[in-house]
C-alpha cells in the first residue's frame, strides 16, 4: 500500500496507438494541468510504446511540465501486462498523488489491473474531477485538497462524488468527450524523463498476427453541428427528415438512446450517457424527451435547440431556443428555409 504523498505530481497516461496520441489525453492534459495548479504540483504524462519519443512535444506544448517516456520494442502493440507492470513499477518509485486514465478501450483494461496491485481505489468513468477536502463524519478527520471524482450513478439519476482518503495514489477514468482538448503552445517548456522498461518476453501472453482496422463512420465529437433524433420521429423512414436537415445544417446526425433501441439509427450515433458526449456549438434536438441520460452527452452544447409537441418536456428546461411543435411540419421548413438561404 502507498501511503498518501501531498507533494505527489499529477499523471496522466497519454494513451497512444501506432505513434498517434488519442485524444483523450489531450483532453485530460486541461483538467490535469487545473488540478496540479491547484496542488502546487507538477502535471506528469507516462507515454510508453516504441519510437514514441515525438509525442513528448505535443504533450508539453499542450500542458505537461514531465513526460515520462518509456520506450521498447515489446511496448509497440498495447498489452495490459507489460503496460500495467511499468506503469505500477513508475507509481511505486515516484508516488504520484493522482493519475488519470481515458475511459477508452485501453483505459478500461489498463487502469483496474493497476488499481489492483497497487491496492487503491479506482473511479471509472469519471465526468468531472474537483480538488476538495473532505470531513470523515465518524472521527471528525478532515481530509484536505482530495480529488473528488465525479460522475453518474444509479442510471444517471444522482452524481455521485467519489473520494479516496487512504489508498493513493487517487485513480480514475475520465469519459472521452467530457473536457474540452487542451490548447497547443509551442513556447512551453518541460522536461522529458527517460524511463528504463524491460519487458520479458513471457510478459506478452499475445501474439499479434494481424491488425485490421474499421473506418469510423461518424465522428460526433469532431461535429460543430449536431442534428438529433429521438423516439417521436417515429420511424427509420421518417428518420430521413433528421438526415436532411442535417445535410442542409453540413451537420452529423445523432440519436437519443430510444432511437437507436428502436432501429430508428445505428449505436454509434447515439450520444448520452452510454454513447458519445458531445460539446458542438449547436445541437438541434428534434422529438428528444431529454432524459438526465441524454443531457449527460450533450448539455455541454454551444447552443441547444430542441424541437418537441410536448411543451412539458425536460429538454424544453435546457434549450436555449425551443419550438413546441410536430416535428413533421418544422423540420422540413426548417430543412427547406436553409436550404433557400445557402
Ligand atoms: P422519449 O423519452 O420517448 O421521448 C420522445 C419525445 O418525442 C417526447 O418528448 C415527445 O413529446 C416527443 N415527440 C413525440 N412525437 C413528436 C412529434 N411528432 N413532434 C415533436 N416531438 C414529438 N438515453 C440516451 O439518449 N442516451 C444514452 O446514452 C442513454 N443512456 C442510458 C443509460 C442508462 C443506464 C439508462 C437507464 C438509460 C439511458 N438512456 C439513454 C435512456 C433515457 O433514460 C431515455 O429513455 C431516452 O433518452 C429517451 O429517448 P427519447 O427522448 O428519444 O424518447
Amino acid at each position: 500500500m502507498i501511503e498518501p504523498n501531498r507533494q505527489g505530481e499529477v499523471w496522466i497516461f497519454a494513451e497512444q496507438d501506432d505513434g498517434k496520441l488519442s485524444d483523450v489525453p489531450l483532453e485530460l492534459l486541461t483538467k490535469g494541468r487545473a488540478l496540479a495548479d491547484e496542488l502546487r504540483v507538477k502535471l506528469g504524462c507516462l507515454l510508453l510504446g516504441d519510437d514514441v519519443a515525438p509525442l513528448a512535444n505535443d504533450l508539453i506544448g499542450r500542458g505537461a511540465d514531465l513526460v515520462y517516456l518509456g520506450q521498447n520494442k515489446r511496448l509497440k502493440n498495447y498489452q495490459a501486462n507489460p503496460y500495467a507492470r511499468a506503469i505500477c513499477d513508475l507509481v511505486r518509485d515516484r508516488k504520484p498523488q493522482i493519475v488519470l486514465f481515458g475511459a477508452t478501450a485501453t483505459g478500461r483494461d489498463l487502469a483496474p489491473r493497476c488499481a489492483s496491485e497497487l491496492r487503491c481505489g479506482l473511479t471509472a468513468d469519471c465526468t468531472d474531477l474537483q480538488i476538495g477536502d473532505h470531513e470523515e463524519t465518524s472521527s471528525r478527520t478532515v481530509h484536505e485538497k482530495l480529488l473528488y471524482q465525479i460522475r453518474p450513478a444509479f442510471g444517471g439519476n444522482i452524481i455521485a462524488t467519489i473520494v479516496n482518503t487512504h489508498r493513493w495514489p487517487q485513480m480514475a477514468t475520465v469519459r472521452e468527450g467530457v473536457m474540452p482538448m487542451a490548447e497547443m503552445n509551442g513556447q512551453r517548456r518541460g522536461e522529458v524523463v527517460p524511463v528504463k522498461v524491460d519487458v520479458q518476453p513471457e510478459e506478452l501472453v499475445l501474439r499479434l498476427i494481424d491488425r485490421h482496422r474499421g473506418q469510423r463512420k461518424v465522428n460526433l465529437k469532431a461535429a460543430r453541428i449536431i442534428v438529433a433524433g429521438g423516439a417521436g420521429v417515429g420511424s427509420r423512414d421518417n428518420f430521413k427528415r433528421i438526415w436532411e436537415l442535417a445535410g442542409a445544417l453540413g451537420a452529423a446526425v445523432g440519436g437519443s438512446r430510444a432511437a437507436v433501441d428502436n432501429g430508428f439509427i445505428d449505436h454509434e450515433h447515439q450520444v448520452g450517457q452510454t454513447g458519445t458526449t458531445v460539446r458542438p456549438a449547436l445541437y438541434i434536438a428534434v422529438g428528444i424527451s431529454g432524459a438526465v441520460q441524454h443531457q449527460a452527452g450533450m448539455s455541454e452544447a454551444g447552443k441547444i435547440v430542441a424541437i418537441n409537441s410536448d411543451p412539458e418536456a425536460p429538454i424544453l428546461q435546457i434549450a436555449h431556443y425551443g419550438i413546441v411543435g410536430d416535428l413533421n411540419d418544422v423540420v422540413p421548413k426548417m430543412t427547406k428555409a436553409i436550404r433557400a438561404r445557402v
